[in-house]
């Protein structure tokens, strides 16, 4: 049944609470102690915006080159490049300016976007492996005719 529950915020919002009367109670006094949705909704964004503010600081001293790739595309590469990059720079796999010289060298937002959620150390790895396919000759032979 529908709950009107006062939240931690002081803001009211409705829950529909399912169960025996002893859990429908423990839960209702479990969400009096959290805020209310909108609440919650507005700590994430604020968090976010905390952190896009933080390592956009850190890798303040980089020249981040444009990324190409539709708007939407650059939009959203560009804030996954920044906080990739501050990664690397607090916890490098080989050294900063290593890792961020290979990284910087990737142009393509679709890229970044593709590989956001790797971890450090294989992040560099696609990212040497890439930069190679894109070095490699249209015709796929090996450049070793002199
Ligand atoms: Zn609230």
């Amino acid at each position: 049944m529908e709950q009107q529950i006062i939240h931690a915020c002081g803001h009211q919002q409705a829950h529909v609470l399912y169960g025996f009367d002893s859990q429908v109670a423990r839960k209702a006094r479990w969400l009096r102690t959290t805020k209310c949705r909108a609440c919650f909704l507005a700590d994430k964004k604020a968090e976010q915006i905390e952190a896009t503010a933080r390592d956009t600081a850190t890798v303040a001293h980089l020249i981040l080159p444009p990324l190409t790739g539709s708007e939407r595309q650059v939009a959203w590469a560009e804030t996954i490049r920044i906080k990739r990059l501050a990664a690397l720079t607090v916890s490098p796999h080989t050294s900063i300016d290593a890792d961020c010289n290979l990284c910087l060298r990737i142009y393509d937002a679709k890229w970044w976007i593709d590989h956001r959620d790797l971890a450090n150390e294989d992040l560099l790895d696609q990212a040497t492996r890439h930069l190679q396919i894109a070095a490699m000759p249209a015709n796929g032979q090996q450049s070793a005719a002199a």
